[in-house]
């Protein structure tokens, strides 16, 4: 049984069931990749707890990299126009790419950045979410082709996910207590 934070109000996720998911997938990707030229790129910051986990549970040859981007808009919402912040440090011609990220909500973040990314030429390029938000009569932009979970429509937070800067490094996934943001 988990210590749970006091400001969490309900885990949806537990560790040992994101343990198990991860594993899942990595094995996957593992035997997808097995003779291509693999580079995991992660969106900074909420996709480094999920990158950590999944790159160990892949076994083929990767490479890693890092982006960060950052939106403009109010901040609740995704406004689909982000800035690259941070970009690679390598070139991904060629390149098997798969993006990996914390969660999918409309996907227009991501839908931007694979944009830009194929501009480069990699051989292909893929996304790795851990959640995925289902919103009832809504389309996200984009299609994962690896998704650990689904996910509710509540903003979630740990295993890398935020409220203002905070809980990143929860073990779970949880909803916090309507307080906390009050
Ligand atoms: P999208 O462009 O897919 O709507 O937005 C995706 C980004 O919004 C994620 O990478 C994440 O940073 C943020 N986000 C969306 N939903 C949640 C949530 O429930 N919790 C947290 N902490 N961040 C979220």
């Amino acid at each position: 049984m988990e210590t749970q934070h006091p400001d969490v109000e309900k885990i949806l996720f537990s560790e040992t069931e994101i343990q198990s998911m991860v594993k899942r997938i990595g094995k996957q990707i593992s035997e997808d990749y097995a003779d291509k030229d693999l580079v995991l790129i992660a969106v900074l910051r909420g996709a480094v707890v999920f990158m950590g986990d999944l790159m160990r549970s892949i076994e083929c040859p990767l490479a890693i990299d890092f982006m960060a981007v950052s939106s403009y808009g109010d901040g609740t919402k995704s406004s689909g126009v982000v800035r690259i912040v941070k970009d690679l440090d390598m070139d991904i011609k060629d390149r098997d790419v798969l993006i990996v990220e914390d969660i999918l909500d409309t996907g227009l973040t991501l839908k931007y950045l694979m944009k830009n990314l194929l501009h480069r030429h990699p051989a292909s390029l893929e996304v790795a979410t851990f959640l995925w938000k289902d919103v009832e009569g809504r389309e996200t932009a984009i299609e994962p082709k690896y998704v650990c979970t689904h996910c509710p429509d509540e903003f979630v937070i740990g295993y890398g996910l935020d409220y203002a800067e905070r809980y990143r490094n929860l073990p779970y996934v949880g909803i916090l207590k309507p307080e906390v943001y009050s």
